[in-house]
């Protein structure tokens, strides 16, 4: 069975423990790769070597690291589609969207950072007659990267290009739930000749190995995308050590629906920003709001629609909806399934697991993958799930599902809607669907969230600062703030004597 290592100082290399822990194909339900058990121990080698590896790496012009960067930019492009193939694999999402959208995004956020250090500038302030002053923006040395399962090789490189482009050196940990991308990652680093120890990737468990790297004294900054509790330890952790963060977290995104919206384009995108990789995107939206004169029509649209999704093999162009990342979250998705129906919601469609233990998981138009061939789809499957009849302050609307789950719900104006949608204590987006331009602007004013999309969901544009608000993060990346936050500003006073 394959085994994934570590990346450490340019070389794989196995845990000082020589443990290792199992990694799960969500579609077949079986172990397919052993991932390592790292722990403090390896996370100390990885800042040995990311150390080591700083003072060239950093005073490196921004031109060369960006050629370094685009070395890697052009194997990941090589292999974009068993990329794909095993993201699908470790995932469980259908590969169509991980060819679409994963391994596509891996690659833009290389190219964006590599070439946007090369046009960085300072700011410099004249202060009349007396002094010059200007910004030095210098890379913070070695740095941590903590991100999550749901969007692999995407998040980890959204998180790895600005540091590394910045001059900073990384040990990096991804979810010990899907390693497999990063781990490919790290071979087509020592195929591009990429310099050692400049990039580490050390695999475990987040409290063991990501707590080791939070508490590590010589790691400057942590940047994290995961859920909100993790986030809060490691807050908690980092605050007395004076490490710099960045905090991505959880979210309970609402989508509103005014009357006056583009119907077809809203049903279309409600559909996706609903269920696109079985709800598992933090920006999906989970709390449906519908003006009350268009209640009806969509509830009957939007459930004919889903109720045409097609569940099944990940690998098959035809799957729209891909299998739960695991047993314990497909449990946790449907536990929120019983408590809605508890509270007294309606389920209007879905609301049970699938069971596709009689259909063949197909490998054939992907021999190359490192999967031992797996026989049946005895994996984890849920129905896209509808409910309605919820208040909006019941747990059910209150909490991050984080899964193939959205309720419904009638609104008769904007202030009512504003109070619904704003009450929850995450704030990380929302969507608007209306054709009043001064309406869009008034919501969009007043709605807590760090992302708003009108009549649109998902269209980034990567300069943009990206975050959430209230318990859904501290700090934005994107553009250039990723940029900054892997750097310390130093204010160089210059005195003029007349
Ligand atoms: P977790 O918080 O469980 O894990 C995220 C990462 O942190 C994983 O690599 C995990 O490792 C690691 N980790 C866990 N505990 C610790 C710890 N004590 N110290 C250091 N690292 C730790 O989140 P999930 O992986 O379950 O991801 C889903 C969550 O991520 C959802 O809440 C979702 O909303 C959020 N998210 C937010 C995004 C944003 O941009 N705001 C984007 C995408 C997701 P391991 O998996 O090995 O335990």
């Amino acid at each position: 069975m394959l085994k994934i290592e570590n990346y450490i100082g340019g070389s794989l290399v196995a845990p000082v423990s020589e443990n290792y822990l199992d990694n799960f194909n969500p579609a077949c339900g079986e172990v397919y790769s052993l991932i390592p058990d790292s722990d403090e121990r390896d996370v100390a080698r990885a800042v040995e070597a990311a150390k080591k590896a700083f003072p060239v790496w950093s005073k490196m012009s921004a031109d060369v690291r960006h050629d370094h960067l685009m070395k890697i930019v052009a194997l990941i492009e090589r292999d974009l589609d068993s990329l794909a193939t095993a993201e699908s694999i470790d995932n469980g999402k259908p590969k169509t969207l991980a060819k679409a959208v994963d391994i596509p995004r891996a690659i833009a956020n290389f190219k964006f950072y590599a070439t946007a250090a090369m046009h960085t500038a300072s700011e410099a302030f004249e202060t009349v007659g007396q002094a010059i002053n200007y910004t030095l923006r210098q890379p913070l040395g070695v740095v941590g990267c903590i991100s999550p399962w749901n969007l692999p090789l995407y998040l980890f490189t959204w998180k790895i290009a600005p540091a590394l482009a910045s001059g900073c050196c990384v040990v990096a940990k991804p979810s010990e739930i899907t390693p497999m991308t990063a781990y490919l990652l790290s071979k087509l680093c020592i195929e591009a000749e990429f310099p050692a120890g400049v990039l580490n990737i050390v695999h475990g468990l987040g409290a063991k190995a990501g707590g080791a790297l939070v508490t590590h004294k010589d790691v400057k900054a942590i940047s994290f995308t995961g859920g909100t509790k993790t986030g809060e330890w490691i807050a908690r952790e980092a605050a007395p050590r004076f490490k710099k963060l960045s905090l991505e977290l959880g979210g309970k995104n609402p989508n509103i629906i005014f009357a006056d919206c583009d119907y077809e384009t809203m049903l279309e995108t409600t559909v996706r920003s609903s269920f696109s990789n079985q709800g598992q995107i933090c920006l999906c939206g989970s709390r449906i709001f519908i003006e009350r004169p268009l209640y009806e029509k969509f509830k009957k649209d939007f459930v004919e629609r889903v109720s045409q999704l097609k569940i099944g093999d990940p690998l098959d162009k035809t799957t729209n909806i891909g299998a739960v990342v695991s047993r314990e979250h497909l449990e946790k998705v449907l536990s929120y399934i019983e408590l809605a129906k508890a509270e007294g919601g309606t389920i209007l469609l879905g609301g049970k697991s699938v069971d596709l233990s009689n259909e063949t998981y197909s490998l054939k138009e992907n021999p190359k993958s490192a999967h031992p061939n797996p026989k049946s789809l005895t994996g984890w499957f849920i129905e896209p799930t509808i409910i309605e009849n919820l208040a909006f302050d019941c747990r059910t609307n209150q909490e991050e599902i984080f899964g193939a789950v959205v309720t419904l719900q009638p609104f008769d104006t904007e202030e009512e809607v504003l109070v619904y949608a704003n009450s929850v204590e995450y704030g990380l987006s929302s969507t608007v669907w209306t054709e009043n331009l001064s309406r869009a602007h008034r919501i969009a004013e007043r709605i807590e969230s760090g992302i708003v999309w009108i009549n649109c969901w998902l269209l980034r544009d990567l300069r943009t600062p990206f975050g959430g608000m209230k318990q859904s993060g501290v700090g934005r990346e994107g553009g250039f703030e990723a940029l900054k936050f892997f750097t310390e500003e130093k204010n160089v006073c210059v005195r003029i004597f007349p």
